[in-house]
């Protein structure tokens, strides 16, 4: 068995530590289902800390703090600061950039940490797009954040978090022309999940079939579109058709990046909820005794990921078993249903899976540093 075949809860390589539970904003598609006076509010400042110290001693390599909106947390800066002796590869902030102002970004600057990754949120590349999930104005000051980080220097630290849906899909090229002109980072994509706000539908709505279909034939019929991806971008439907000749399960593993939410409830990543996967009271004591818990509840996530359990029986025929093998078993969860399921985007990795491109288009690797190894789980 290889380490990564391994069902025993590893180490965490990387913690996504929300720090907040509050947010300025209200978006539609919100996982965590933040707001102003949402959930039990901040983290006090000495458990963050000591959560940050943790994390290093048990030989984490990232951190993200994330919330809510982390830069409501009043010592927003002080917890970044105090990664920087911690030497983690990444130190990263997942944010709206609601509150990127001049101060914000003289502080992300002056903290000079070598591995800051700087996440905002862009739903798309048009204000319409953008404020119809996110409220109105809010395109404008997240744009306005992301140009205070180009003029201070720090384009290259920004990476844009695109949420796909269907109204916003089609803009994917522009936010890649954007972040190549400003210099940024790149473009991660993920699907919009249907649970939390998002579980109702309504406004926001996952993409069609017959528009990754569109974007895989942008992507073999646009030279220029294709060359700017594979520099900056990280879309699912794009890596899922470059590494369908892989096995599906060479991705994350649960547990390899958990998820500390506001209210102290450790899950095994981000995009995590089910029940039966939470570990309660994780900030209440040490990180490694929540994790000592986890190893009981997340081992059959990690055999399935591992690919050394069987798949969903809805997946014994899939014709897109070959390269999905199930997906990624924290979006089955994540929308109410079982995290041993097949997961929510069986219409798009069908639909993937069953395009006939063009001869001839040899795709590249993506040499975004975000990238996820072939046959992973882009989610
Ligand atoms: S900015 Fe992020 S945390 Fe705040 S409501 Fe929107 S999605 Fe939720
Ligand atoms: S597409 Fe759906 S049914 Fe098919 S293998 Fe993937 S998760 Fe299973």
């Amino acid at each position: 068995m290889t380490p990564s075949g391994s069902t025993a809860a590893p180490s965490p390589r990387a913690l996504t530590l929300a720090i907040t539970s509050r947010c300025a904003l209200r978006c539609r598609h919100c996982l965590v289902e933040s707001g102003p006076g949402a959930g039990p509010g901040d983290v006090p400042l000495a458990r963050c800390l000591a959560v940050v110290r943790e994390l290093a001693a048990l030989g984490g390599e990232e951190i993200w703090l994330t919330g809510g909106e982390p830069m409501l947390h009043a010592a927003w800066g002080e917890i970044l600061a105090h990664c920087g002796p911690q030497r983690f590869r990444t130190v990263g902030l997942q944010t709206s950039g609601h509150l990127l102002g001049e101060d914000q970004v003289a502080t992300l600057r002056d903290l000079s940490l070598e591995g800051l990754r700087v996440e905002v949120s862009l739903d798309g590349a048009s204000q319409r797009s953008h404020d119809l999930v996110r409220g109105p104005g809010t395109f404008r000051r997240a744009l306005d954040g992301i140009h205070r980080m180009a003029r201070a220097g720090m384009a290259g630290r920004v990476v844009v978090a695109f949420t796909e849906m269907r109204h916003n899909l089609a803009e994917l090229p522009q936010l890649l022309d954007l972040a190549d002109g400003l210099g940024l980072q790149g473009v991660r994509s993920s699907t919009l999940l249907r649970g939390g706000r998002a579980a109702g539908g309504g406004q926001v709505e996952p993409p069609a079939p017959e528009q990754v279909q569109a974007l895989l034939a942008r992507y073999h019929g646009d030279g220029a579109f294709r060359a700017l991806y594979d520099e900056l971008g990280r879309a699912p439907a794009i890596e899922w058709w470059k590494g369908r000749g892989h096995r599906g399960g060479e991705g994350c593993l649960p547990g390899e990046r958990p998820y500390l939410a506001a209210d102290g409830t450790l899950y095994p990543c981000a995009l995590s909820r089910a029940a039966e996967t939470a570990v309660e009271g994780a900030l209440e004591g040490p990180l490694s005794a929540s994790l000592a818990v986890a190893r009981g509840r997340w081992g059959a996530l990690r055999a399935r990921c591992a690919g050394l359990a069987s798949p969903p029986a809805a997946c014994r025929a899939c014709p897109a078993r070959s390269s999905c093998a199930g997906g990624c078993p924290a979006r089955s969860g994540a929308d109410g249903g079982s995290p041993l399921g097949p997961e929510d985007r069986c219409d798009l990795r069908r639909a993937v899976h069953g395009w006939e491109g063009p001869d001839g288009v040899a795709a590249a690797p993506s040499r975004s540093p975000f990238a996820d190894p072939p046959g992973g789980f882009p989610c």
